[in-house]
């Protein structure tokens, strides 16, 4: 095979880009997988071959020969081009059981779990899988027409596509961008490089975040800059020009034209702030934010706490979703007032609030100092008193802290929601050595969950449950909660890395 081939496959499988994936016989005998970029499972497609590795190969459909079974009429216009919905061409309900059949995959390849579908609690998916995200990121910049763009980046590429409106996203971004295209439409006449070019690192406004309190209808707007702020007069202008989106949203939403939804109310200008990125990175924030008016954070409330969000902090992006998840998590902790926890990747604390409640005290560790002030705010706002917050590397901190006074800092039943990298292993050590009796394991990247739980089992845990969560529907994204318990010594294997 070569490229610019074509081919005919059946689309058997989907992976985690969601490129639809087939096998190809070989002469030789075995067959040769590629992955086609715009099929889905069940269809059968002409496609190109426009890449070819030592085992695998990629390509691009060409002609769709016979639709699957499971192929439907996306939502949104642009989603087969748009990076951020790669299964939205697959049914809903199929999506849920090929990211049930993923997490399962992984815990039996790589977690060498015999039989993982032994543990596991059907997958929970959303009614309504639309209008459910309380986080966007749009990225600025110019068209080829010298035209002001912002949307979405296009799948696996930093081209944008000029996007109004987005499927999964709140109703009131359509009123903000279209609002903030046209003011940075007006400065770009002003101001020649307002617009940041990735290329050449230079202008000044790169993304926009928002955020909206889906309980507390309040709204963060924060302008990403590759300066220090904006020019004389644009602070103003940009307040003024998101009270005028805000009056258009409600005027719309009170004659019925906005479908309802989660968070679909009375929406206000909380926080309005630019964050500053100077660095020529993808990485979309940078380490400080200047509030411009209103707040510096935005408050939502989450399993009956109320928590403020700084824009650097992370916060789950499915409120609707989440609520269930933390259930989940606090229903596997298993606690009884007695206990005590550790939450590792605690974020602005949203676990160990909800754990705080009936335990006996709990420790939480995070590495973005922003997240860990609203952690210690969250906490004496909601009126919890028996948690202690530290900011640091949880693979650094916690084996300190442990080795400087294990009686304190042992626990009984540990938390961790890392990043996709999964745990350090230093981390992993660690617990090991602390010897919980149960370990609820918050995932957002099955390989690398399956990855710890084997590090894990050969320490002595076992598997007793896990449950995948649907916080990104349409993206090929699955979240995952699992409790691994403590086996009797008797039948603890050696410890591998200790
Ligand atoms: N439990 C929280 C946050 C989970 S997301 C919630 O549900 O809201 C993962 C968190 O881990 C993020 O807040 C991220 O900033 C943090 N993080 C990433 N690497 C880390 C590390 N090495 N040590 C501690 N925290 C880390």
């Amino acid at each position: 095979m070569k490229k610019n081939d074509e081919i005919e496959i059946l689309i058997e499988d989907m992976g985690e880009d969601g490129l639809g994936i087939g096998h190809l016989p070989l002469s030789e005998g075995g067959t040769f997988t590629v992955f086609v970029k715009d099929a889905v499972l069940g269809d059968r497609v002409r496609a190109v071959v426009t890449k070819v590795k030592k085992h695998y190969a990629y390509a691009k459909m060409l002609a769709l020969l016979a639709p699957g079974a499971y192929r439907v009429e996306p939502v949104c216009p642009v989603a087969a081009r748009c990076g951020g919905c790669s299964m939205m061409q697959l049914a809903y309900s199929e999506q849920l059981r090929l990211k049930e059949r993923r997490v399962s995959s992984c815990l039996s390849r790589i977690g060498k779990i015999e039989t993982p579908e032994k543990y596991a609690l059907p997958i929970v998916g959303m009614e309504h899988p639309y209008r459910f995200r309380n986080k966007m990121q749009f990225p600025v910049g110019v068209g080829k027409n010298g035209e002001v763009q912002m949307g979405f980046y296009a799948g696996r590429t930093h081209s944008i596509i000029d996007q109004k409106t987005c499927a999964i996203g709140h109703p009131v971004n359509t009123y903000v961008t279209d609002a903030l295209r046209e003011l940075f439409s007006a400065w770009r006449r002003r101001y020649e490089d307002i617009i940041y070019d990735e290329m050449l690192h230079k202008g000044l406004i790169r993304h926009v975040l928002t955020r909206v309190g889906f309980e507390t209808g309040e709204l963060m707007v924060c302008l990403v800059i590759n300066g220090k702020r904006l020019p004389n007069g644009c602070d103003e202008e940009m307040t003024k020009a998101l009270d005028k989106a805000l009056d258009a949203y409600h005027r719309d939403l009170s004659e019925g034209r906005i479908e309802e939804g989660p968070g679909v109310g009375e929406i206000r200008l909380t926080s309005l702030s630019c964050n500053i990125n100077r660095e020529k990175t993808n990485r979309i924030l940078g380490d400080s934010t200047v509030t411009v008016s209103g707040s510096d954070r935005i408050a939502e409330v989450l399993g009956g706490n109320r928590f403020l969000i700084s824009p650097q902090s992370f916060f789950q992006v499915n409120p609707v979703q989440t609520e269930k998840l933390y259930a989940k998590a606090v229903a596997f902790a298993g606690l009884t007032k007695d206990e005590t926890v550790w939450d590792m990747y605690c974020g602005i604390g949203t676990i160990t609030l909800a754990l705080a409640r009936i335990a006996k005290r709990v420790y939480g560790v995070e590495i973005v100092p922003q997240a860990i002030e609203d952690a210690r705010e969250n906490a004496a706002a909601n009126g919890v008193t028996n948690v202690e917050f530290f900011t640091g590397k949880a693979e650094e901190v916690i084996p300190k802290l442990y080795a400087e006074d294990p009686a304190k800092y042992r626990a009984d039943v540990v938390v961790v929601d890392p990043p996709r990298k999964g745990c350090d292993p230093a981390l992993l050590d660690t617990l090991l050595s602390m010897s919980p009796e149960r370990i609820v394991y918050v995932s957002c990247d099955p390989a690398t969950l399956a990855r710890d739980i084997a590090y894990l089992s050969d320490g002595g845990y076992e598997l007793k449950a896990y449950q995948p969560f649907d916080q990104f529907c349409h993206s090929s994204h699955v979240e995952c909660v699992s409790l691994l318990q403590r086996m009797s010594n008797t039948q603890s294997k050696e410890i591998r890395y200790l």
